[in-house]
């Protein structure tokens, strides 16, 4: 030991890759105590999700503050807007995921990585129960961690709305290995339809691809598919090229509409063209093994649809461990966990939640729910009677059912309540308006955001620009260094910058809704989306794989092999 003294000792203890120095290594067990002190003072941040809320937030973080720990079920960032491209092989699988350990260790400190999912969160003892996710484990597969503050970002899951067999049989397009199942499905689809001994009509069903949804990623898998098909798959099965058929079924009245009028017309048009069916003002109310059962709203009808494959693609709802959660923290009867303009979650302190998990669009669930309402009221008088008022009740629930918890806590669920008017006598009819401005009042102080990537990813940087500045503000808390246009708040409240949104509708078109009002369609979109999309890429390596993987498309074309 005393050979030892006046030495320099640096060493990183504990996570935080603490640098102590110490003039003499008698003292050095003190040194190491105080550390561990220090240390623990620490505050510890766990982070749930790997997806961009989560990545994004540990990329932006100055973590020689403090000790972060991450939480998820995959070990990898996945670049979600090219996964409709993997289901075709445009992309393959691993050009467009990123270990998280690679992002993390570039982190100027240490991040540790736990492969698990969160099963719940306990609120008032500040600790999450997770489970590992790793398979055969050897040892106990149930932990818990502590946390001074919890970063929830676990976007959120596929929404069936309950309906009959889309579990069973349907495919979704939410995570890679979604993308890498359609991939196998379809080429199926194709090896059986050329099987010998099947009739024209057998052929046919066999090639039906459906799709239910007309969003972005609906209307997205649908332009890849079809390039797919009339670029590769054609000149390697001809016996069968014209029995294919793609259709999209959309309950709306038009397919992207969530962007501008201007591009879901180009949108409809092209695919006309292109000769993919379009079903708008339609709902799926049942999916079996080969066919698909939907209602036609303007005329009430049934109709029978013989499939191959269908791809579920309608939106997204909470997951069960948040909807537990909720409940908990008293935002049971929400559509979606609710944030103030920190990101704090209302009721819960030192919780924060970004992401999907966090955003809903709002003016999506009204549409979708004056769509509901428009196609029951066939005269167009604004009113249903009491019978036709509760079919659509139960129609919407069965969407949405936060608000049979609006209903309910309201006292209006008991229909007597609902039909008497202001001076209680029972009412004929319903006014379809008074019902959805009351409706509308359901969180109804929540900003509304649309759930997508580029929400995620600024929400996850500006919360890790408060928790880097948190130090700053809290030793000077009247002083110069808050920030200006805050007002009496530390930090400044979220806002989202929208930059835009690409829709990607094959034959190497696209179209753009840019910011200020601009809308782009055409060839010269398709290069700005390919620039783009190589731009946003998390690294260098997933950027060249992204590139060649484009490049091989154009030399080789597409790979059809089953694997
Ligand atoms: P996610 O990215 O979904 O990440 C959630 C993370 O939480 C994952 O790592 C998951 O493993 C983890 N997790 C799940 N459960 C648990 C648990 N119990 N415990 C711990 N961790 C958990 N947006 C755009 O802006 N532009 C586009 O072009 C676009 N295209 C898209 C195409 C497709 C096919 C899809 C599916 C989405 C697309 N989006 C697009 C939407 C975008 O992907 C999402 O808005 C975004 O992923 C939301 O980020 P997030 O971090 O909230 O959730």
């Amino acid at each position: 030991r005393s050979s030892c003294s006046r030495l320099l000792v640096v060493s990183c203890i504990s996570s935080g890759g603490l640098l102590v120095y110490a003039e003499n290594v008698d003292n050095n067990e003190k040194i190491v105590e105080r550390s561990r002190l220090d240390s623990k003072k620490r505050k510890k941040i766990v982070v749930l999700g790997t997806g961009w809320a989560g990545t994004s937030f540990l990329k932006d973080m100055d973590i020689s503050s403090y000790d972060v720990e991450v939480v998820s079920p995959r070990n990898y960032f996945a670049f979600t807007p090219l996964l409709p491209s993997v289901t075709c092989g445009t992309v393959e699988a691993r050009s467009v995921v990123e270990p998280v350990r690679n992002i993390i260790k570039k982190r100027n400190g240490e991040i540790q990585f736990w492969e698990a999912e969160c099963l719940k969160i306990d609120p008032e003892n500040h600790q999450i129960i997770c489970r590992s996710t790793v398979e055969n484990l050897v040892g106990e597969n149930d932990f818990s961690l502590e946390y001074d503050h919890l970063v929830v970002a676990v976007g959120a899951q596929v929404n069936t709305f309950n309906t009959p067999g889309v579990v069973e049989h349907c495919h979704f397009l939410k995570e890679v290995e979604d993308a890498q199942k359609i991939r196998r499905t379809v080429i199926d689809c194709f090896e059986k339809a050329v099987l010998p001994g099947l009739s024209d009509e057998e052929r046919r069903t066999n090639l039906h691809f459906v799709i239910v949804g007309g969003g972005p990623t609906g209307v997205e898998f649908a332009a890849e598919l079809h390039d797919f098909v009339h670029e590769d798959l054609v000149k390697l099965y001809p016996s069968v090229k014209d029995l294919v058929k793609i259709t999209v079924i959309q309950s709306g009245d038009h397919i992207l509409n969530t962007f501008d009028e201007r591009i879901s017309c180009f949108a409809e048009t092209k695919f006309q063209r292109d000769g993919i069916e379009v079903l708008t003002g339609c709902r799926v109310v049942r999916v079996s093994e080969h066919s698909v059962n939907m209602k036609v709203k303007s005329t009430g009808e049934y109709v029978v649809v013989p499939h191959g494959m269908v791809v579920w693609s309608t939106g997204v709802g909470t997951r069960p461990f948040v909807r537990d959660f909720m409940e908990e923290i008293g935002q049971g009867k929400r559509w979606i966990l609710a944030t103030d303009e920190w990101l704090r979650v209302k009721g819960c302190p030192n919780v924060y939640a970004i992401g999907d998990c966090t955003t809903v669009d709002q003016r999506k669930i009204m549409e979708d729910i004056s769509t509901i309402f428009e196609a029951a009221d066939m005269d167009r008088s604004g009113t249903l009677t009491i019978e036709e008022f509760q079919d659509v009740l139960e129609d919407i629930i069965i969407r949405y059912p936060q608000v049979e918890l609006y209903l309910k806590s309201n006292h209006l669920f008991q229909v007597t309540e609902l039909f008497k008017d202001s001076e209680g006598n029972e009412r004929e009819e319903v006014d379809i308006e008074g019902f959805k401005l009351a409706l509308s009042h359901v969180d109804s102080q929540m900003k509304s955001l649309p759930a997508t990537a580029q929400v995620a990813a600024q929400q996850g940087s500006y919360l890790a620009g408060c928790f880097n500045r948190w130090e700053q503000c809290n030793a000077n808390p009247e002083g110069p260094r808050l920030f200006g246009s805050a007002g009496r708040h530390a930090f400044r409240p979220f806002t989202y910058r929208h930059l835009g949104q690409f829709a990607p509708l094959g034959g190497s078109k696209a179209a753009a809704e840019l910011p200020g009002d601009w809308v782009s369609m055409g060839r010269s979109t398709q290069w700005l989306w390919y620039s783009v999309y190589a731009s946003k890429q998390v690294s260098w390596r997933t950027r060249i794989l992204v590139v060649w993987d484009w490049t091989r498309r154009y030399i080789f074309g597409r790979d059809s092999s089953r694997i």
